[in-house]
């Protein structure tokens, strides 16, 4: 390791840019945020510099570097076009002892300057040891993704806590507990996700209670995992994966997506698989709970979203029952998923202006009695109606369809495997779609689409097809 990272509080202390380009601009900006005494010296500058200036935020000097810019120096940062300029403003810092950078020339720097993530007072910085900004971009932009947006909130929040906490926790011991509880249960996590009353109500019972129950409490999050794309997944959804114990994941939750959990966190797949009846619900409740009261943070992972055609509210209802505390990630629902995949809006002010999202199942399977959807609104013109695990019950929804009134000449598309490698689609009317879904050799999961709008699946499919694109230009 050739550079010690550290922070280097810059309040009120001079430091010297000589160049007034782009590059040296980007630098001022980051400098500006430190509350840094800010000198530019350089014979032209970027009209930006002139603005700030004036704005009483740098001080600029119009003319060639002289040694004695250094006088009282803190830090110098070089960024003039000229490499031999640069070198020796470098070295006469160098013979002052005052740390230097040159911008893109490693060898001439004292200190390099890394890639940052500012969620003040939080702060991230990511160095490749000056071997490849781009590499240390990519890093620091997958970072991003991974630290929550108001960690910098939250580290404020902690500190305030601090304050309000002092007098009740005199034990160190009691504190750390106090402060690891919050940190890694429930109360960080409502922060985080801007529920910022929840967090404090959490924190407040733990107070109460934390010389008492040391452990953190478990908690549940409800997390939709998307159609069937793995980057379709929400940065919620990313997080709630990484930060878990135990996965409890449907049939439909990509394979991709269990691969980003956190590679330690146990798996457990409680979907159903055809000739498997998987677990029941009470089981999967029961398991949740289990889990949970070992004060683990589980993550209950659902293909789409959770609340719908998911069951998650039943879970919920279950986890309150048992007094767990739980959180919801929404995830994008196969209808929306498979829709924009397929190039079918589902509401078009010229063609639909409602959509419903119904289940095919409905009576018959002994789980829904009775519950047979309002055939006449969803034959209505202007409607568009998406079947869930319609595949199956394909020839009673077009014939209920049909005697409701929708005409036979209404578009029909059924969407398999949506939004993956394997996504196919087939369009139809209501009286040709089961002969053509019957040619095609459609694998589940699928879904049914009825209404006007899949006409325009032949004009507005992309996914899969190089319709738009014309491929001679590019060669
Ligand atoms: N909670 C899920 C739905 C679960 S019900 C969601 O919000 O998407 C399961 C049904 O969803 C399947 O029978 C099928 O109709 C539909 N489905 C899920 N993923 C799909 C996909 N990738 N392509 C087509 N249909 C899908």
């Amino acid at each position: 390791m050739n550079y010690l990272p550290m922070f280097f509080d810059l309040t009120r202390q001079r430091v010297l840019i000589v160049g007034g380009g782009e590059v040296a601009l980007r630098k001022v900006s980051l400098l500006e945020r430190t509350g840094a005494l800010i000198t530019v010296v350089a014979p032209e500058i970027a009209p930006e510099f002139t603005e700030r200036a004036a704005a009483g935020k740098l001080k600029v000097v119009l003319r060639e570097f002289s040694p004695e810019d250094l006088d009282g120096v803190r830090l110098v940062i070089v960024a003039t076009s000229r490499r031999a300029v640069n070198r020796w403003i470098a070295s006469l810092s160098e013979a002052r002892n005052i740390p230097v950078n040159v911008v893109d020339d490693r060898e001439a720097s004292r200190f390099i300057v890394p890639a940052i993530i500012d969620r003040d007072p939080v702060l991230v910085a990511v160095s490749t040891g000056g071997t490849s900004p781009v590499l240390a971009r990519r890093l620091r932009e997958r970072l991003e993704a991974l630290i929550p947006a108001r960690i910098g909130e939250l580290a404020s929040w902690l500190r305030a806590l601090r304050e309000a906490t002092r007098r009740k926790l005199r034990d160190t011991g009691e504190r750390r507990r106090f402060f690891e509880a919050v940190v890694d249960g429930p109360a960080a996590q409502r922060f985080i996700e801007g529920d910022h009353q929840g967090a404090q109500r959490i924190a407040q019972q733990l107070l109460a209670t934390t010389s008492i129950a040391p452990r953190a409490a478990g908690a549940v999050t409800l997390v939709g995992a998307g159609p069937g794309d793995p980057e379709l997944l929400t940065l919620k959804a990313l997080r709630a994966l990484q930060d878990a114990d135990v996965i409890l994941h449907d049939r439909l939750a990509p394979a991709a997506v269990l691969d980003l959990a956190r590679r330690d966190a146990a798996r457990i797949c409680v979907g159903k698989a055809a000739g498997n009846i998987g677990s029941t619900q009470q089981e999967i409740n029961a398991l949740l709970i289990e889990h949970a009261n070992q004060g683990k943070r589980v993550v209950r992972l659902k293909g789409g979203d959770p609340f719908v055609f998911g069951r998650g509210g039943e879970e919920l209802q279950a986890l309150a029952a048992a007094g767990i505390n739980f959180s919801v990630v929404p995830g994008i629902t196969a209808a929306t998923g498979c829709a924009a995949y397929a190039g079918i809006p589902l509401t078009h002010r010229d063609y639909a202006h409602s959509v419903s999202f119904v289940t095919g199942h409905a009576q018959g399977d002994g789980k829904e009695p009775g519950t047979e959807p309002d055939w006449r609104a969803l034959a209505m013109p202007g409607a568009t109606a998406v079947f869930y695990m319609g595949h199956a019950r394909l020839d009673h929804i077009v014939e209920k369809l049909l005697e409701h009134g929708a005409p036979a000449t209404r578009p029909a598309g059924i969407i398999a495997q949506g939004t993956t490698a394997n996504q196919r689609v087939i369009t139809a009317t209501l009286a040709t779609i089961r002969d053509a879904s019957a040619d095609a050799i459609l694998e589940s999961p699928a879904l049914l689409i009825v209404g006007e709008v899949v006409a325009l699946h032949s004009a507005l499919a992309w996914f899969g097809t190089a319709s738009a694109v014309d491929l001679s230009r590019t060669a």
